[in-house]
């Protein structure tokens, strides 16, 4: 480590590893440099470096007096990278140096690199950083999608609109990999018409390194160079081949790295094809027969299911799959029928088309859901699978979901914890006893840490509110009125997520005028707070968020109901630092985790929610809030006008009540109890630490172990 870089040449090497993105002391910094600039180029470090030349930076450092901290952040970057005393080293031994490789068709791990939509992107991100600070050898694959996910913008009759901007790799923190002469690494992938090629990236996002395919080579059609543009756009045959390049590209990609993972861990249905890749790989190299090569392929895979909603899970019809599987069926020695039988559950039913989730399910050997009850779904949802067991018996266990902590938590917040757990609860966050000490805090200052939070967050909201109003060119007197929306001393309820039907955003609109005195109430007003993407082709989904559009823009709730557009990673850590109460009102048992509320509980807000999903196994009755019983009536309408009432009820006659009753001192003491108590009895299940080393054990070293080809090494 060279003690005569430059300040300029320390921070380009620190921003170049989206390490820095879980560390707010080092983003602290990029912001100091130039506040302004900072939140305009969307907290992007290396467009920011870019502006000013080592000579200017310099003074400025000198200014802000920031050259120790700089160095300090170096130092300790530079120790994090080497250190060889990590939970992995310890637990996590016998996984060697063969990586574990992880695929998602998305990943969100910052708002500057936008190639996530929503949960399976931030889940992706949260894992890779907590591998990466867990220390757990680890490789991920992903596409990079140079359109990203759109940009979402708000007409005037409140319907969404599309915008899709061109990312520059050259100002994101990615490098082309190339191969040892110097050349970029081309791989391809061979279709019944032709090849289809993709250049690889690097992002290194701590000790994880994540390879991107993408499309946009010369070698490529014109077609094809749009293949990974957009994220989940097209139509089958774009999927299919998006698909095919991620599988099947991504394990090539991998091997011409010379990286041989240990385990190949598959998220979702979408990577399914990086199995059978693997298993002729397999009868390539070691002389496998099909039927074997399956078996040890199988044996060392694990998948993971992440919905139960049928849409989530991929289907495609015999002709797109000979047009694109051909050659590698060719490859394997399979028939038509026999090869498109590992995509159906009855592989003699020709009128079953491909699905992905089952090939991911017969080409690995481990499987799990995403919380308690996705389990219990899953099984019954796959039982076919498996014709000769009963549902229970079913083999596909569940490993809840959790959320990175440094990436979602507070920087007051994590001032706190840091005064009252033990020292070494950054790396110890996924232990209960860690967390006890959060009870002892006082509850005035769990109060002013929270009310800071939210302060900050209505400023914020303000300030996205008076964007959006400039752009639509709206008057003086609606700008200004904006900017005495929300206000600090009432109830504020975030409602954050994708516009998919059935997470039923408008829920609690079912009675207008009811809502109406409940937000107007003069002694207990209640303020709401939207955001969310609807995907682009869900007309559906794009109604429901019109409605709550045009009641934000109606004057009888009075700056009370406010929509933010383009919910992001950025938006969504403002929302869950700064609410007093997280929303969450799916139609259950269709959320299979969901993670957002995992967030709020990290930084004292409270979750209402329907017990579906995490908060079905997390709710104690005295940590946050539940609608209803979880009970699910087998008519939809009559479901969602009993979980309406439902709500309209735990609001009226336990949240706000709760809310408003103060001490002397104006403290709601038995709210700030449950906050407490959320924290102390979830912060340590419900993180990315406690599932990424639940996955280690249960998933990635039995995995491990049983690879044929390496000594077997008992845990
Ligand atoms: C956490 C998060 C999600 C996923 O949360 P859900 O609870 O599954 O809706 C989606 N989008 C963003 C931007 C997030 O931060």
């Amino acid at each position: 480590m060279a003690v005569n870089k430059s300040i300029h040449e320390k921070l380009t090497e620190l921003a170049s590893n989206l390490w820095w993105s879980w560390q707010p002391e080092v983003s602290e910094l990029f912001r100091q440099i130039d506040p302004i600039r900072w939140s305009a180029l969307s907290h992007n470090p290396i467009v920011l470096l870019q502006e000013y030349d080592p000579h200017r930076l310099e003074e400025r450092a000198r200014e802000l007096v920031l050259h120790s901290r700089i160095n300090a952040a170096y130092r300790r970057w530079h120790e994090y990278m080497s250190s060889s005393d990590t939970w992995g080293d310890t637990h996590a031994g016998v996984l060697g140096h063969r990586p574990i490789a992880y695929f998602s068709a998305e990943f969100g791990i910052h708002e500057s690199l936008r190639i996530y939509s929503g949960g399976l992107g931030i889940l992706s991100g949260d894992h890779l950083k907590s591998a990466s600070d867990l220390g757990i050898p680890m490789v991920a694959i992903g596409l990079f999608y140079r359109k990203g996910y759109f940009t979402q913008l708000v007409d005037e009759q409140g319907w969404q609109q599309e915008e899709y901007s061109l990312a520059d790799p050259d100002l994101l923190p990615m490098t082309e990999v190339t191969q040892p002469d110097g050349t970029p690494l081309l791989v391809h992938v061979e279709t019944r018409h032709g090849q289809i090629y993709a250049r690889v990236w690097l992002v290194e996002c701590g000790r994880v390194p994540l390879y991107l395919l993408d499309s946009d080579v010369e070698e490529n059609t014109p077609e094809d160079r749009q293949l990974t543009a957009q994220l989940y756009g097209g139509n089958q045959r774009m999927r299919i081949r998006q698909e095919l390049l991620l599988g099947v590209g991504g394990v090539r990609a991998l091997a011409a790295l010379g990286v041989h993972p240990r385990v190949i861990h598959m998220n979702e249905g979408h990577s399914a094809f990086a199995s059978l890749e693997v298993i002729r790989m397999r009868m390539g190299v070691d002389g496998l027969s099909f039927e074997d090569a399956l078996r040890e392929t199988a044996a060392s895979g694990t998948f993971t299911t992440h919905t139960p909603v049928p849409a989530g899970h991929d289907r495609f019809d015999g002709g797109l799959m000979e047009e694109h599987l051909g050659p590698l069926r060719d490859a394997l020695g399979l028939d038509y029928e026999g090869f498109l039988g590992l995509g159906r559950v009855d592989p003699h039913n020709h009128g079953e088309t491909f699905c992905m989730t089952v090939l991911a399910f017969k080409t690995s050997r481990r499987a799990n859901a995403v919380s308690n009850l996705h389990g219990v779904v899953s099984r019954r949802m796959w039982q076919h699978l498996w014709p000769y067991r009963s549902e229970e018996e079913v083999p596909v266990g569940h490993i809840t979901n959790g959320v990175h902590v440094p990436t979602w938590l507070a920087q007051q917040m994590r001032v706190l914890y840091d005064r009252v757990l033990p020292v070494s609860w950054h790396t110890r966050s996924g232990e209960p006893e860690v967390w006890r000490g959060f009870e002892d805090v006082p509850s005035l200052e769990v109060w002013e840490t929270h009310q800071s939070l939210k302060n900050r967050l209505i400023v914020y909201a303000r300030k996205r509110l008076l964007q959006q109003a400039e752009r639509y060119g709206s008057s003086r007197e609606v700008q200004e009125r904006l900017q005495q929306v929300l206000d600090p001393q009432h109830l504020l309820i975030g409602f954050a997520r994708r516009f998919a039907p059935y997470k039923r955003a408008d829920l609690v609109m079912q009675d207008l005028d009811l809502l109406e005195r409940i937000v107007n109430d003069a002694d207990c007003p209640v303020q709401f707070i939207f955001a969310g993407k609807a995907h682009p082709a869900d007309d559906h989904g794009k109604q429901i968020m019109q409605r709550i559009v045009q009641l934000s823009r109606d004057a009888r709730f009075g700056g009370r109901i406010v929509f933010l557009e383009d919910y992001d990673i950025n938006l969504g850590r403002h929302l869950v630092q700064g609410v007093d109460v997280w929303l969450n009102n799916p139609r259950r048992p269709l959320e299979a985790s969901g993670t957002s509320g995992q967030k709020v509980v990290l930084n004292g807000g409270l979750n209402l929610s329907v017990l579906d999903g995490w908060w079905a196994e997390a709710f104690d009755g005295k940590n946050g809030f539940a609608i209803g019983n979880g009970l699910i009536h087998s008519n939809q309408e009559v479901q969602d006008q009993r979980d309406a009432a439902d709500l309209i009820n735990v609001l009226q006659n336990e949240v706000i009540p709760l809310y408003y009753t103060r001490n002397h001192d104006d403290l709601p003491l038995e709210w700030i109890a449950r906050m407490k108590r959320a924290v102390r009895t979830l912060g340590w299940r419900f993180n990315a630490d406690r599932m990424v080393m639940d996955y280690v054990t249960s998933a990635y070293i039995p995995a491990a172990g049983s690879t044929s080809c390496e000594m077997r090494v008992i845990p």
